[in-house]
């Protein structure tokens, strides 16, 4: 380990941003040390996806501070794209090339901004589709494939680039039952490998498995935050009663 592992890989400072008139995000902080899991629990609405949006830079915030290993990256001059790269994230709905073959969805970054050669991204690709049991599915077009096997790859693809940090918003929400277990296993690998992450989600066994910290969002603000036992097995707060009531 490095001398900065004790440096958070991030961390939110008393993070403001509206739309419009609403105030989305009311001064949230948050720490993610290295290696380490947060999961985001809360009602539509309150907030996730666009926390999640202002870390990786998809959406400017409007006061407060986010430090990705220690450096401002709302600063203006960042290079957000750079930032960007070393921020992988993973969305509800999947977000794949509809037109590209797997390995084509998975090579473009890694060709086009990492620049690396056609036939070593193919390879590290193909690697990766190994590693998730997705080896056969290299050539296929995405319509071809289940949700499930879907949004595997959309997590290998995000991982092509080796980011430093994952984000997963609801990465399970659009998926049939049965597929939801086959992706979630993907990200408690990603956990036992030592990747940092930050993930929304509404499964609530899984963030109990998974979870170093706890947050539960409530209009815009961090309203309990904890261990899984605190927060999910023995919330203090009425609203998280009454959230984790209706989602059980
Ligand atoms: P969650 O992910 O917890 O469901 P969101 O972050 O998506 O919550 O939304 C929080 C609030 O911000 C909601 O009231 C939503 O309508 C609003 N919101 C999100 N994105 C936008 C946007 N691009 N423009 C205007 N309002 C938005
Ligand atoms: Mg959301």
């Amino acid at each position: 380990m490095s001398g900065q592992s004790s440096t958070p890989v991030l961390q939110l400072v008393n993070v403001r941003k509206s739309f419009g008139d609403e105030l989305v995000l009311r001064d949230v902080s948050l720490t993610v040390p290295e290696h380490s899991v947060t999961v985001l629990i809360g009602a539509s609405g309150s907030g996730k996806s666009t926390l999640l949006r202002c870390v990786n830079q998809l959406e400017r915030v409007d006061d407060g501070l986010v430090l990705f290993d220690g450096e401002d990256i709302c600063d203006p001059r960042v290079d957000h794209d750079d930032v960007r790269t070393r921020i992988g994230i993973v969305f509800q709905a999947f977000n794949l090339f509809p037109h590209m073959t797997v390995l084509d969805n998975i090579t473009l970054a890694l060709r086009k901004v990492h620049g690396v050669a056609r036939d070593e991204a193919e390879q590290q690709a193909r690697d990766l589709l190994d590693r998730f049991s997705l080896g056969d599915k290299a050539s296929q077009y995405p319509d071809r494939l289940s949700g499930g096997q879907q949004q595997r790859v959309a997590i290998v693809r995000a991982l092509a680039v080796k980011p430093r940090l994952m984000l997963f918003d609801e990465v399970t929400s659009a998926l049939d039952p049965v597929l939801v277990n086959e992706v979630l296993s993907v990200v408690r690998d990603l956990r036992a490998e030592g990747m940092t992450m930050v993930i929304a989600t509404h499964e609530m066994g899984f963030a109990t498995q998974v979870a170093d910290e706890v947050c539960f969002l409530r209009g815009g603000e961090i309203l309990e935050r904890g261990t899984p036992d605190q927060v999910i097995h023995a919330p203090q707060e009425p609203d998280t009663q009454e959230f984790l009531r209706r989602v059980h």
